[in-house]
């Protein structure tokens, strides 16, 4: 029960890494809010968790965020924690992105976290203290092929929880970021075709992607009272993919054709 009675605001909660990392908070007491772009998703999450609250809410909206602030604040009162988590994939190359794409990406991984990060943090500053991880990628720290807006809206979100760690301590808001790597969700699905999966296993030395579960014991770490002198860290949670170097094992692992 390490997070007992705290109001855990999980956005882009209604499925993937959000949803599980909602029932992890609730596993250790914690109240979830699920605010997701998929309203129905969050009334349906909710009722699957068995308490909290639902809110429909566009992150890359700031008068949809500070509605989905309000209604938190009349039902609640207070904002304990913040995963900062709604984001879209994407996986197209350099030469064809469009600046359509462009700015829809960075619009929702990296303005739509901003705003939704100081508009909580405004509510934290206020009641004396929360918790904030933002969810980044691995794709934030290396040139993965086909993650130029995705990969540079996740590198600026990972620069801009230093930026929060260092104006926030003084407000007693702990902000961390979680980087996952490959990890099985809708938007895997969506972003990884066959020899996609095949090069993410080869290239992680765990040698398989990792659940939505795996980021949820992770967040509930960095939610916890536990990490309160972790501060300003991003936390590869990627099986190893961000370490890796030479990667020949002999007979045991070769290079997808
Ligand atoms: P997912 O399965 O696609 O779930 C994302 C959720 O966010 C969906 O419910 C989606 O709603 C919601 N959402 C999308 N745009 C939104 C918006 N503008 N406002 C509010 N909610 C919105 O994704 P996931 O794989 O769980 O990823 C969660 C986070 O982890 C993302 O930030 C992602 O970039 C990051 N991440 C994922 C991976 C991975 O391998 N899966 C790796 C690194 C980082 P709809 O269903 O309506 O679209």
């Amino acid at each position: 029960m390490r997070l007992k009675d705290k109001i855990a605001l999980v956005t882009g909660g209604a499925r993937g890494i959000g949803f599980a990392v909602a029932k992890a908070f609730v596993a250790e007491g914690a109240i979830p809010v699920i605010a997701d772009l998929n309203e129905d998703g969050a009334r349906e999450a909710v009722a699957k968790l068995g308490k909290g609250l639902a809110v429909g809410v566009n992150v890359a909206d700031a008068a949809s965020v500070n509605a989905m602030v309000d209604t938190i604040m009349k039902e609640y009162g207070r904002i304990d924690i913040l995963m900062n988590n709604a984001g879209i994939g994407g996986n197209t190359p350099f030469l064809d992105i469009g600046l359509e794409e462009w700015n829809r990406t960075i619009s929702i991984n990296l303005t739509g976290a901003f705003l939704v990060a100081q508009a909580c943090s405004k509510v934290m500053a206020a009641q004396g203290g929360g918790k904030i991880i933002n969810v980044a990628s691995l794709s934030g720290q290396r040139g993965g092929h086909g993650r130029g807006a995705y990969g540079a809206a996740k590198a600026g979100l990972e620069l801009l929880t230093k930026v929060m760690a260092v104006e926030l301590a003084e407000h007693n808001i702990n902000v961390n970021n979680i980087a996952p790597g490959a990890i099985e969700t809708e938007m895997a699905k969506f972003a990884h075709d066959k020899p996609t999966r095949a090069a993410y296993n080869y290239l992680i030395p765990m040698t398989r992607y990792g659940t939505p579960e795996e980021i949820g014991d992770a967040a509930v770490f960095l939610a916890s009272d536990e990490a309160r002198y972790v501060h300003g860290h991003t936390l590869n949670v990627d099986g190893g993919f961000r370490a890796a170097g030479l990667m020949f094992r002999g007979s045991k692992a070769a290079p997808p054709a």
